[in-house]
């Protein structure tokens, strides 16, 4: 199994007015106004006569839309939308991905990108989102049809920008997301947990990150006994704990971050078999490790300054006469002990054992990413993901980081009182509850065991991870959320190097 294609269509520039020359270079142009659109601002188009009549046309009033053909050699389609002043990153995102999909219905090339009438700072922010879109529509998905799928977007054209535009975070955030979606979409027969392993190795290869698998022999030696417990239910020995280290040229001592990720290649609810509708899309339950991967390819591609660890834990959850089973106690490689309940709560069992792993070289700050609970949908549905932190102080931030990457999230608390509803008489607690509700909220409060609780720490419940019909700039299902998200809570927020 050979990686994907991340390699990001060429992105040109040219910056001032728009010309026709310029635009006789793309095939389609994707054109956006703002609700209100100035008679000044239109004339730096070419016919910009036509257009205001077209949008004089439009039957929104409160937000304009055309579209038309230009009589030049290519018959370039403009497919024109319009988004107010003070929209937020997910509404510009938003309206990336609807416009790529209008240009993507015939056969594109180069695209082209026009914004106009905003604020140099708006501008920037509906540039840089757009772009996002049409990054995510123009990478080929793991795609197994006999015959080839008709060609996408080669490039893009940014037109009409007051000054040059910097892509280069936005297209390291798509490689990110284009790899974690691309993971998460593999089907299971085609990347097993060996594969999986494998690809990440190749990965960390071509991207000179050091690479080292845990598997059954030596987390045995850790004692890494929720892992295993999970694990031993696999036909074969595949299941392995990965760490991947992203070192920068710049000598650090310290981690300054860890990310973690769950990584269920095949989740069938082990021995409390899952019914058919909940299992239908379980190989995407390894989303979490895939976001957690695609976020460090972002940092390394970006080369930040951070020495960035990245824990994968992956294996099946597979039911069988081996499986692990409600009322089994075991030992983590904190010799803290779990008294099981329900098989289908195994993330909760993996991730456990990883972030024990994860804590021992102290890192700054610790991220982990899983697509954990149902219950986490039930309460914020699936177009926010749920954001929990051992440092509670953090809440508006984390909120925050949500708002402005267009990743957003909402924060849900941990609290030692909700650890009663986890009260154990055979070991140090259960794993999950048989009947409270608020699951989300007591796997949160169970992996909160597992993290020292002097590394500050923050858990992503994935439920926008899987999104019929795509969510913001993504259009695929599964949604890859979560490294743009991340990015902006180390960057813009700077909540590694916060002194927490
Ligand atoms: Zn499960």
């Amino acid at each position: 199994m050979n990686l994907p294609n991340l390699k990001n269509p060429h992105i040109f520039q040219k910056v001032g007015r728009v010309d026709r020359k310029s635009l006789s270079n793309c095939d389609q142009l994707l054109l956006i106004l703002t609700t209100k659109p100035a008679a000044s601002d239109l004339k730096q188009l070419p016919s910009s006569d036509k257009i205001q009549r077209l949008l004089r046309k439009s039957p929104s009033r409160s937000a304009p839309s055309f579209k038309t053909r230009l009589s030049n050699t290519r018959q370039t389609l403009i497919v024109s939308k319009s988004i107010a002043k003070d929209a937020t990153a997910f509404e510009q995102l938003t309206l990336g991905r609807k416009l790529v999909a209008e240009a993507c219905r015939e056969t594109t090339g180069s695209v082209g990108i026009c914004v106009i009438g905003f604020s140099a700072e708006q501008s920037k922010s509906i540039y840089n989102c757009v772009i996002a879109a049409a990054l995510a529509a123009a990478f080929q998905l793991p795609s197994f049809k006999s015959k080839k799928q008709k060609g996408s977007i080669k490039s893009l054209r940014l037109l009409g920008a007051i000054e040059k535009i910097d892509t280069s975070r936005v297209e390291a955030e798509a490689k990110g997301n284009n790899l974690a979606r691309w993971l998460t979409t593999m089907p299971p027969n085609k990347m097993d947990a060996i594969t999986y392993s494998d690809l990440v190795q190749t990965l960390a290869k071509a991207n000179g990150w050091s690479f080292k698998r845990y598997g059954t022999k030596e987390l045995t030696k850790l004692g890494a006994g929720a892992f295993l417990a999970v694990a031993q239910g696999n036909e074969n020995d595949s299941a392995s704990i990965l760490r991947l280290c992203y070192r920068p040229s710049v000598k650090t001592e310290k981690i300054d971050l860890s990310l973690v990720g769950k990584g269920i290649i095949f989740d069938t609810g082990g021995t409390n078999l899952k019914p058919f509708q909940s299992m239908l899309d379980m190989h995407g339950d390894m989303q979490g490790s895939a976001v957690a991967v695609g976020t460090l390819l972002t940092i390394s591609e970006l080369q930040l300054p951070i020495a960035v660890d990245c824990w994968l834990a992956i294996t099946e959850n597979r039911t069988g006469p081996v499986a692990y089973k409600s009322q089994d106690v075991v030992t983590a490689a904190n010799g803290k002990t779990i008294q099981t309940v329900h098989t289908d709560a195994e993330g909760r069992m993996v991730l456990a054992d990883t972030l024990v792993l994860a804590s021992r070289d102290k890192p700054a700050i610790i991220f982990d990413y899983a697509t954990l609970t149902g219950s986490c949908v039930t309460a914020i549905t699936t177009y926010y993901s749920g954001v929990f932190t051992n440092r509670p102080e953090l809440h508006p931030r984390l909120k925050h980081a949500g708002r402005i990457s267009g990743e957003r999230v909402w924060p849900f608390p941990i609290d030692k009182e909700f650890m009663a509803d986890l009260k154990s008489e055979t070991a140090d607690f259960l794993q999950c509850s048989p009947k409270a509700p608020g699951d989300h909220i007591l796997a949160a409060n169970f992996l909160a065991e597992f993290v020292d609780s002097n590394t500050p720490w923050i858990h992503m419940d994935l439920s926008a991870g899987d999104n019929d019909g795509g969510l913001g700039h993504v259009n695929s299902k599964f949604t890859g959320f979560g490294v743009r998200y991340t990015m902006s809570a180390i960057l813009d927020e700077n909540l590694f190097k916060a002194n927490l």
